[in-house]
C-alpha cells in the first residue's frame, strides 16, 4: 500500500497543504503531524484580539476536528518528529512511532529567539509564538499594570498596542534607532512611533537591555544608560529562528531556513519545505528569502499540493502581510529588499498613506497605513509587473485601480 503524503508541522502551512491536497484531488493517505496538542490554529490573533480577551480560544482553530475526519486527514497532535530516515522514507516520532512516506512536507515553522540576557529565564518573562504562550501571557496581562516589551518589531508592537488598549502602562525598548527598522521605511516608523506615543506607550529607542531582575512579584529591566524599567510582566519579541534542525540532521542543506527550489522542493526530490521554515528563491526580489506571514505559509501549502498532484508551477505569488496595532492597520505587498527609491502617497499627518518602493525603476513593494485600497491595487500592480512610475505613485489624482 502506498505510504502517501506525510506533513510534519500542523500550523498554517501544514494545514493548508493537507487541505489543498484534497482540493486538488489527491486520493492517497495524508498524515499531518503536529507537536502542539491543539487543532491547527491561527497565530495572528494571539497578539491582538486574543490577548485582549476579544476572541476566545474556541475561535482560533483553522478548522473543526470534523474537517480532518471528513477529508481523511490523519491528524496526529502532540507528536514531535525527531528524525527523518531518508533512505527508508520514514519519519521517527518522539513517542517511538514511525511513519512512512512517499512524499514528505516539512512545515516546521519557527520558534522564538531567546533573549540573550541574565534574567531571561524568569517566569514573568514571556514570549509569544504558541497558543500555550498566548494563554500564559493573557493571564499575566490581566493581572499586570505595567508591561515592558523588549523588541519594537511586529509582534512586540502589536502586543504593546493591545496592552495599551487594555489600559496598561506600556514601555517598549528597541535596540535600533527606529521601530520596525528592518521591515518598513523611516516614514512609517516615524508615523507608528508618534501614534503609539500619543496613545500613551513609552518608547525607548537605541535601548541596550542589560538584564532582567526579579523583585518579588515584579521585574526590573536594566538598561545600558542606567535606566530601570519596572514591570509586572516582561515580553520578549526579538524575532524567531526557523525550525530546520530536523532537515539539517537528515543531511538537507539549510541556511536561515531549509533550502528549497522554486517548487519548494528540497535537495531530496521526495521532500518539500514550506512556510516560515523554508528559504526559497523569490521571483519578486530575485533573492532567496524566508518569509514569516500567513499568506506565504498558506500559498506555499496550495503550491506544494499542486506539485504533488502533478500540476507543478514555480511558486511566484506576490508576498503580502498585515499587522494590526490597535486601530492602525499596516498592510505590505511585495518585497522592498534592495530598493533605491521610495515615494509617499497621501499625507502621513492624516493617518492614511502608503510608501511605494522602486528597484531598478520598477515598483517592488508598497506599505500602506490605513489605506486598504492602495494595498489591493498594489498587489495587482505587483502581480502584473506594471510600469507605474514614482511620479504616478505619489500623485493622488492618478487612479491606481485604472492602471
Ligand atoms: C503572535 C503572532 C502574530 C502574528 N501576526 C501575523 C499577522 O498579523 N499577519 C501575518 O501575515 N502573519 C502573522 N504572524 C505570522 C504567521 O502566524 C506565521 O507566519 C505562520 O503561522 C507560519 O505558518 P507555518 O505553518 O509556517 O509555521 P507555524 O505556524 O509556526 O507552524 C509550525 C508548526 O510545526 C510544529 N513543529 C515544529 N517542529 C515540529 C516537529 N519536529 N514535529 C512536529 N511538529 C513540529 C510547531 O509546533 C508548529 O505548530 C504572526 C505570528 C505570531 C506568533
Amino acid at each position: 500500500m502506498p505510504a502517501g503524503v506525510v506533513i510534519v508541522g500542523a500550523g498554517q502551512a501544514g494545514y493548508q497543504a493537507a487541505a489543498s491536497l484534497r482540493t486538488e484531488g489527491y486520493e492517497g493517505s495524508i498524515t499531518l503531524i503536529g507537536e502542539e496538542p491543539h487543532l491547527p490554529y491561527q497565530r495572528p490573533p494571539l497578539s491582538k484580539a486574543f490577548v485582549m480577551g476579544k476572541q476566545d480560544q474556541s475561535r482560533l482553530p483553522l478548522r473543526p476536528e470534523s474537517f480532518y475526519r471528513d477529508h481523511r486527514i490523519d491528524l496526529l497532535t502532540g507528536e514531535r518528529a525527531i528524525a527523518i530516515e531518508r533512505a527508508e522514507r520514514r519519519v521517527r516520532l518522539k513517542t517511538g512511532r514511525q511513519v512512512s512516506y512517499d512524499t514528505l512536507v516539512l512545515a516546521l515553522g519557527a520558534r522564538n529567539r531567546p533573549l540573550p540576557l541574565l534574567g531571561a529565564e524568569f517566569e514573568g518573562v514571556c514570549y509569544l509564538r504558541t497558543l500555550a504562550e498566548g494563554l500564559e501571557l493573557k493571564q499575566r496581562m490581566e493581572q499586570a499594570q505595567r508591561v515592558a516589551v523588549i523588541g519594537g518589531g511586529f509582534v512586540g508592537m502589536e502586543i504593546a498596542a493591545s496592552a495599551c488598549a487594555m489600559g496598561k502602562h506600556v514601555t517598549v525598548m528597541e535596540a535600533l534607532p527606529r521601530l520596525m527598522a528592518r521591515a518598513v521605511a523611516p516614514t512609517i516608523s516615524e508615523f507608528l512611533h508618534a501614534s503609539h506615543i500619543a496613545q500613551g506607550i513609552e518608547i525607548i529607542l537605541n535601548a541596550q537591555v542589560l538584564e532582567v531582575r526579579c523583585t518579588g512579584n515584579s521585574y526590573e529591566v536594566l538598561l545600558g544608560d542606567g535606566r530601570v524599567i519596572e514591570a509586572d510582566v516582561v515580553i520578549a519579541g526579538v524575532g524567531v529562528v526557523p525550525n530546520m534542525e530536523l532537515a539539517n540532521e537528515a543531511g538537507l542543506p539549510v541556511e536561515n531556513g531549509i533550502l528549497a527550489d522554486r517548487f519548494l522542493r528540497t535537495e531530496d526530490p521526495n521532500i518539500f519545505a514550506i512556510g516560515d521554515c523554508a528559504a526559497y528563491p523569490n521571483a519578486h526580489s530575485g533573492t532567496r528569502v524566508r518569509l514569516e506571514s500567513v499568506q506565504n505559509a498558506a500559498d506555499h501549502g496550495v503550491s506544494v499540493a499542486r506539485t504533488i498532484t502533478g500540476k507543478p508551477a514555480p511558486y511566484n505569488a506576490v508576498p503580502w502581510f498585515w499587522s494590526d496595532q490597535a486601530d492602525i492597520r499596516l498592510q505590505m505587498a511585495g518585497l522592498a529588499i534592495g530598493h533605491e527609491q521610495r515615494v509617499v502617497r497621501g499625507d502621513p499627518q492624516s493617518g492614511k498613506f502608503s510608501v511605494f518602493y522602486f528597484r531598478s525603476g520598477r515598483l517592488c513593494a508598497v506599505d500602506s497605513v490605513n489605506r486598504p485600497a492602495d494595498h489591493m491595487a498594489a498587489r495587482k500592480l505587483l502581480g502584473s509587473g506594471s510600469a507605474l512610475t514614482p511620479e504616478q505613485a505619489s500623485d493622488e489624482s492618478v487612479n491606481l485601480k485604472m492602471l
